[in-house]
């Protein structure tokens, strides 16, 4: 069902598609796993602790390459509206923009794997396998958009061109990705690589309210991008012009 949590899986999906070991994450077989501080993970209720932070035990390499979808979102607006709110009522809409993404993502089977204040980068494909990553990372934008719409929207309400401020930018793309640890400092996993980068910088131009996708990803998901406007893109950093698909929740047929 769209928009719901899979919550149900009984062991890490995580550690069962990367390892084909079962670890119990729920019931009482989660029990003295839970005694060793291997509980359900941050990034996805699906996946563990281990997955999480044993990175380098669980792929026997401090990093791999993979094919992934990436996204990032962000409240735009942010600045303006975090000059007219107080900062309880600031930070209780960064909370509900960062729980309505995350309820997205984890519908699809992607992982929060970062958050930094009002934006988010999540990866699809991994450690949860999925050959349809990049239209699992669409669906999960059109949730997002659509969730977010409903959750924060009331909240702004009551400021002058608040409501109008409070929409989310999207952007989405799939390619090579190096997985890994990459500080010692923190001993949760990370993507890396010149497609986190540009997934970041589509993220940028994508107006209140749209999801850009790179024709990588669309070509991956014709289902979901065929018809979409187009638009290409100087990006900072990125030597060529970029194709975007514009996706909205309001406009897709996917979105009903
Ligand atoms: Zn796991």
């Amino acid at each position: 069902m769209p928009g719901t949590v899979r919550d149900d899986a009984r062991i890490c999906r995580g550690c069962w598609d990367q390892m084909r070991v079962p670890i119990p994450i729920r019931g009482l077989l989660a029990v003295p796993f839970r005694i060793f501080g291997i509980t359900q993970s941050k990034m996805n209720p699906n996946i563990c602790t281990i997955c999480e932070r044993a990175f380098r035990r669980v792929k026997k390499h401090r990093h791999i390459s993979a094919t992934a979808s990436i996204l990032f979102a962000d409240i735009r607006g942010y600045t303006r509206l975090s000059e007219r709110m107080d900062p309880i009522e600031l930070s209780n809409v960064v909370s509900a923009f960062q729980d309505q993404c995350a309820q997205g993502i984890w519908a699809h089977d992607g992982i929060v794997n970062k958050q930094m204040g009002d934006g988010l980068m999540a990866i699809f494909n991994f450690p949860i396998k999925n050959e349809r990553h990049a239209e699992a990372a669409m669906m999960a934008a059109l949730d997002i958009q659509r969730r977010c719409k409903a959750a924060l929207v009331p909240r702004v309400k009551h400021l002058d061109k608040g409501a109008e401020a409070m929409d989310v930018g999207v952007g989405i793309h799939t390619g090579q990705v190096e997985i890994g640890e990459f500080s010692t400092a923190r001993s949760d996993f990370t993507a890396i690589g010149g497609t986190v980068n540009l997934t970041a910088r589509l993220e940028s131009q994508a107006a209140p309210g749209e999801i850009l996708v790179s024709a990588e990803s669309a070509a991956l998901a014709p289902g979901l991008t065929v018809g979409a406007p187009t638009r290409t893109l100087v990006l900072k950093g990125i030597e060529h012009p970029v194709l975007a698909h514009v996706l909205s929740a309001g406009g897709c047929p996917a979105g009903s």
